[in-house]
């Protein structure tokens, strides 16, 4: 495959920027060779600067859920756009946007927008101490809630790809008020509470932990979080970033969490439909302690800006239940066929579902935390990437990352990702 124009602008990028890029996973490193230069998309399908076409089942890591440049969406942005980018005032469509994200999903009785998921969860946090007066927060080792100081500790996504200790500049201070517990793990849960729990602000968790590969949590663990919260004054931030408008219509929670709920919810990667949006959300009487209304300080001078909540709208507003029942049935067929293609190649697995979220552990058997994900073989992934990639298929460059699939996909699509695995999987047999 020819990629001497990537290469280029590649070897360009890492003059100017850190490494070449502007997150640390899409360099390629855990993966090897050249990071593609994606230079557009069209439905299913991103094309790079050497000219190579691949099915994309990356997604921009959750936001294409419709696609690459469907026409309703870039309609919509658009005629946004046309109007100017920004005011740093009030406007219509963030009205409109946090009605919308409060019709489908009950528990977000009130929406404040910010700009990316992790501004999502640092004000989560905020509003979690600051309603509570306490400052623990837990968190779950694997799972990623962005890059704020007090939740770089045992982080998944990009922090396991690389395989990085806790971060150099996060101080000891800074997370001296976060403790990591083992997810899915019911006991040390409950002895943390039974210990601590009139000290703790929040548990964090991400809705289904996908940034250790997915992880879905165990019946009954997301439950045991609200319950112990509520019985001991703390609060609940469900992180629906990776899971939220994505998995259904009202998200995880909306799908899977009856009998319980969260105080507050974060989310990001769809609402903004690929433009930079997201939000905190949850009950009012802790929503309202944000200022104006309250004292917990969040701004910014981009948030809930006019073009991304109108690109937010639009795919929100393609995002019918069809959709959702077309996004399970794709991913069911790719997964099923990339397992068949590991299976037929007796290559073992553990292929690990959460709704339309899927990944698959080579050299594991069923993995439901942290410690388990990092036993997987990631020099077979390696192969299986490259081989991927090689085939026309564009898949996360990481073996701790979920895969995306979007409304756009198609039989002929998942065809090519058939025979692309069928290789690959004999690439790593
Ligand atoms: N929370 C979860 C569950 C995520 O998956 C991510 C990003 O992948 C974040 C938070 C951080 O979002 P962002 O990258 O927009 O800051």
């Amino acid at each position: 495959m020819e990629t001497s124009k990537s290469n280029y602008w590649h070897s360009r990028a890492q003059r100017v920027i850190p490494g070449g890029v502007s997150s640390p996973v899409r360099a390629f490193k855990a993966v090897g060779g050249t990071p593609r230069y994606f230079v557009s998309g069209a439905g299913s399908r991103v094309t790079d600067v050497d000219g190579n076409n691949y099915v994309d089942l990356v997604g921009s890591w959750g936001p294409m859920i419709v696609g690459h440049a469907h026409p309703k969406v870039v309609e919509k942005v658009s005629a946004a756009m046309s109007k100017s980018f920004s005011f740093g005032a009030p406007h219509p469509n963030e009205s409109l946007l946090a009605e919308s994200i409060s019709q489908r999903v009950s528990a977000a009785e009130r929406v404040r927008f910010v700009s990316s998921g992790t501004e999502a969860v640092m004000t989560a946090v905020r509003l979690a101490r600051g309603a509570t007066g306490r400052a623990l927060i837990v968190k779950f080792s694997g799972c990623y809630h962005g890059h704020l100081d007090s939740m770089l500790v045992s982080a998944g996504s990009g922090v396991a790809t690389l395989g990085l200790p806790n971060s150099p500049g996060v101080t000891a201070g800074q997370v001296a008020d976060t403790v990591v517990l083992e997810y899915n793990n019911f006991d040390e849960l409950n002895e943390l509470f039974s210990e601590r729990g009139s000290e703790v602000a929040a548990v964090i968790t991400e809705a289904a932990a996908a940034n250790m590969g997915v992880v879905p949590p165990l019946d009954g663990f997301n439950e045991q979080i609200a319950k112990l919260c509520a019985m001991h004054g703390a609060l609940m931030i469900l992180d629906e970033v990776m899971t939220g408008f994505r998995v259904s219509r009202a998200g995880w929670w909306g799908k899977y969490g009856s009998g319980w709920q969260p105080d507050l919810i974060t989310m990001g990667k769809v609402i903004g439909g690929g433009l930079p949006l997201a939000a905190v959300a949850g009950r009012a009487e802790i929503m309202d302690l944000l200022a104006p209304l309250g004292s917990v300080y969040q701004a910014g001078t981009l948030s809930g800006n006019p073009v991304a909540t109108s690109a937010g709208l639009a795919t929100l507003e393609l995002l019918d239940q069809d959709a959702y029942d077309l996004l399970d049935k794709r991913a069911g067929e790719i997964g099923d066929a990339i397992s068949g293609a590991l299976n037929g190649h007796v290559v073992q697995h553990s292929y690990q579902v959460a709704g339309n979220l899927f990944s698959f552990f080579l050299g594991c058997s069923r993995v439901t935390n942290y410690a388990q994900a990092s036993t997987q073989d990631q020099t077979a992934f390696k192969i299986f990437f490259n081989s991927m990639l090689d085939n026309g298929v564009s898949i996360p460059p990481s073996a701790f990352e979920a895969w995306f699939v979007s409304t756009a996909i198609t039989d002929s699509d998942v065809e090519t990702i058939a025979l692309a695995a069928d290789r690959a999987a004999r690439s790593v047999a």
